[in-house]
């Protein structure tokens, strides 16, 4: 079932999770015991990230050094796929603009649409420290709008190149919002401005960024529907569980956490993965009895903690 239909027949809460292939020479397992901690908790979907190739650099013992660029975390496709067909779980394939040519978009959708996989996000992706060289002959999408629209034009069987008899392919599509700003992004405003040109291209809804202050997203949808963007707007949460990520969250994602929040955690150290979630746990409350119908989860490996943020509910 598509996000949208999830979404339109609710009756209970959604909690919908987001996880991480595993690195470059693990196994499907790793990911299958995440699913298998999740699961219980009927997820109305499952969204797998993607990520472009890189550059890694390794000296050798001559002191030269070795330039390799590969995909740290390959599979999303195969993950995608075991999800939905093992655990009958829906999934949400991420799909990049960065690192891939319009042709290998339309190969990936193809595959996805013989896996009976219908939902993706749409995103730009995150800047790779390599760049990697698209052929003359091949074209690109620069901003995630582009691909929202290449996918589109696959629902009137518009492929790359004209195909006679052709199968029309239907995604629902989702993209990426920013409670807090996209990081180049001027201000919200213009932020808020290029997101419409997500949605006029044809997405269905938006999934934010995470926040840890839920003033933030009100304000967000606030500004988003005085800009007539009227799709769901499903709120992004990543639940914390070390000090350090103080830090490495603000400095990866750009998000502030509030005051309160860091002072607790400060003074209890000790506590922090119970900080976490009891935080998690009052955003998730208030952000339902505003009448949202679901969370989103950045579970990435974590599911227990996440699993303590939910289990009242089931
Ligand atoms: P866009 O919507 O293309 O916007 C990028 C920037 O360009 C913004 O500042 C925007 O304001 C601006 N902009 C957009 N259109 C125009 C235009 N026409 N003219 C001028 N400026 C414009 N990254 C990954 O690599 N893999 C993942 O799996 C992944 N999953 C994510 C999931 C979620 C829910 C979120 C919120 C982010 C995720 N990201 C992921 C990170 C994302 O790829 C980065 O934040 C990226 O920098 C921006 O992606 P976007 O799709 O929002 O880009």
């Amino acid at each position: 079932m598509k996000v949208i239909e999830h979404i339109d027949k609710a009756t209970n809460p959604l909690f919908s999770f987001e996880i991480v292939p595993p690195p470059r020479g693990r196994s499907i397992q790793d990911i299958v015991d995440v699913v298998k901690i999740l699961a219980p908790y009927n997820p109305p979907w499952i969204d797998v990230t993607s990520h472009p190739s890189g550059a890694f650099y390794n000296e050798r013992e001559d002191g030269t050094v070795e330039r390799r660029i590969y995909k740290k975390r390959p599979g999303t496709i195969g993950i995608c796929g075991v999800i939905q067909n093992r655990f009958k779980i829906d999934t949400v394939t991420h799909l990049l603009c960065s690192g891939f040519s319009k042709e290998e978009t339309e190969d990936a959708l193809i595959e996805l649409n013989y896996l009976g996989i219908h939902n993706i996000l749409a995103l730009k992706g995150d800047g790779p420290n390599y760049n990697k060289k698209i052929s003359k002959t091949r074209t690109i999408n620069q901003y995630a709008s582009d691909l929202v629209e290449q996918v589109n034009q696959l629902k009137n069987g518009e492929f790359l190149d004209e195909i006679a008899d052709c199968v029309k392919l239907d995604f629902c599509v989702g993209v990426a919002g920013y409670p807090e700003k996209h990081f180049e992004a001027p201000n919200l405003q213009t932020d808020i401005v290029n997101l419409k040109r997500k949605i006029d291209a044809g997405a269905d809804y938006v999934t934010t960024q995470m926040f840890y202050d839920n003033k933030n997203y009100f304000n967000f949808v606030k500004e988003c529907q005085a800009a007539d963007i009227n799709v769901p707007i499903i709120p992004g949460i990543k639940i914390i569980r070390s000090v350090k990520q103080l830090q490495s969250i603000p400095r990866h994602f750009y998000v502030n956490f509030p005051d309160d929040f860091v002072n607790e955690v400060l003074e209890n150290p000790k506590h922090v993965v119970e900080l976490g979630i009891a935080h998690a746990i009052k955003q998730t409350d208030e952000l339902l009895a505003s009448g949202l119908p679901g969370v989103h989860f950045y579970v990435m490996n974590d599911a227990k903690s996440v699993a303590k943020v939910i289990e009242r509910f089931v």
